[in-house]
């Protein structure tokens, strides 16, 4: 069951490049309105752009604050608010990697396999201020992993060989057209041949 507010608004969404990517954003530390707002316009955000979660940064924002919707191993969803994450890894003989396929909002229409560790449990507050928790398997594990990243200024491009690099870089500029550069506010052109579906995270 999502606990996620409904009454945002869509913001256009920040791309690879932009400095807010690229650095450590600043801790939250005030829990008003402002924030409130924020993260029910990151909601509206990750829904428009039919994402699995998104990070502040990626509207812009240089905060340490995400949103998730995403489901685990089993298909069960998982939904969340969490400022100020702290990720926890598996281990020695509990470490396992997936090499699942992990695509960026931020660099919309461009996949490519990513290996993680197949389980992740982040800690932090909600936007209350309020302690929480969420672990998981799967796509959840990916998500969670892929959105800490970006509060601390890292994308998944960081993460990848200079190879698969350099062939994602290639997608997303083949597709680049097709994303307005307020998408996605402005909806996708040629949406049709944009089936993400079954493609891996889309956060
Ligand atoms: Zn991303």
């Amino acid at each position: 069951m999502s606990t996620l507010p409904t009454d945002g608004s869509v913001r256009p969404m920040t791309r690879w490049g932009t400095d807010v990517m690229h650095h450590v954003n600043q801790p939250v530390t005030e829990f008003g309105e402002e924030l409130h707002t924020l993260v029910a316009d990151m909601v509206a955000t990750m829904n428009a752009a039919e994402g699995v979660g998104l990070a502040a940064n990626q509207v812009g924002v240089d905060l340490q604050v995400f949103v998730f919707n995403c489901p685990d191993k089993n298909g069960v969803y998982q939904s969340g608010v969490v400022c100020n994450p702290v990720l926890e890894l598996p281990e020695g003989k509990d470490r396992q990697l997936d090499e699942g396929d992990e695509g960026c909002l931020s660099l919309p229409g461009a996949f490519t396999k990513c290996a993680r560790p197949d389980f992740a449990r982040v800690t932090g507050v909600d936007e209350n201020g309020e302690p929480v928790s969420y672990e998981g398997d799967g796509l959840l594990a990916r998500c969670l992993q892929h959105e800490t990243d970006h509060t601390q200024g890292m994308v998944f491009g960081d993460r990848l060989s200079r190879k698969y690099k350099k062939r994602l870089f290639a997608e997303a500029e083949e597709f680049a057209a097709d994303y307005p550069d307020d998408w996605p506010v402005s909806p996708m052109l040629n949406q049709d041949e944009h089936d993400h579906s079954d493609e891996g995270l889309n956060a």
